[in-house]
């Protein structure tokens, strides 16, 4: 797919979404997790909500720099020019890597404990998009280290406005 250069005409929003798209994640994707989840907890969920969620997280500075510095890394290792030997780490998704893990929980972290454990059973279950993602990786040779944790911590992170905000109980 075309590479998409980041120039002063377009936003950070605007390439991000591009680059999600490349590697076939998008708005709907995510949001559709987030609905099929939440539904189960008897709110008032709707799927223009999740997507509005979604939007909302993307929209948030500390969310767009983890995911530049994930496509940063997921595509130079792509292209082989990562250094020895972070290279073959990257490129075999090493279990005992976890930086991957780290960069996600930093967005996490402004979503409360709710969007780590939803991170946690996305990471286990791997619905949709998640499990596609890891689908490239394992065979259709495209790197996505960094962005498969990044696209569900977006998730988990939506999913948990959704449970604060149409929790009602509260
Ligand atoms: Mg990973």
């Amino acid at each position: 797919m075309k590479e998409v250069s980041l120039s002063n005409n377009l936003t950070k929003l605007a390439y991000i979404k591009a680059k999600l798209f490349e590697y076939g994640v998008t708005i709907g994707d995510m949001a559709n997790i987030v609905y099929e989840e939440q539904k189960r907890y008897e709110h008032d969920v709707t799927m223009a909500y999740a997507i509005e969620t979604v939007e909302k997280v993307l929209q948030k500075r500390e969310v767009q720099h983890g995911l530049l510095v994930a496509f940063y890394l997921d595509g130079q290792a792509q292209k082989g020019l990562l250094d020895y030997p972070l290279q073959y780490i990257v490129e075999e998704d090493r279990p005992t890597f976890g930086v991957d893990e780290t960069l996600a929980k930093t967005i996490l972290n402004e979503y409360g404990s709710i969007a780590d454990s939803n991170w946690g059973y996305l990471d286990k279950v791997k619905p949709g998009i998640v499990g596609e993602l890891n689908d490239q990786q394992k065979t259709g040779g495209k790197i996505t280290t960094f962005l498969d944790d990044m696209v569900s911590a977006i998730i988990a992170s939506a999913e948990a406005i959704v449970a604060h905000n149409l929790d009602k109980g509260h």
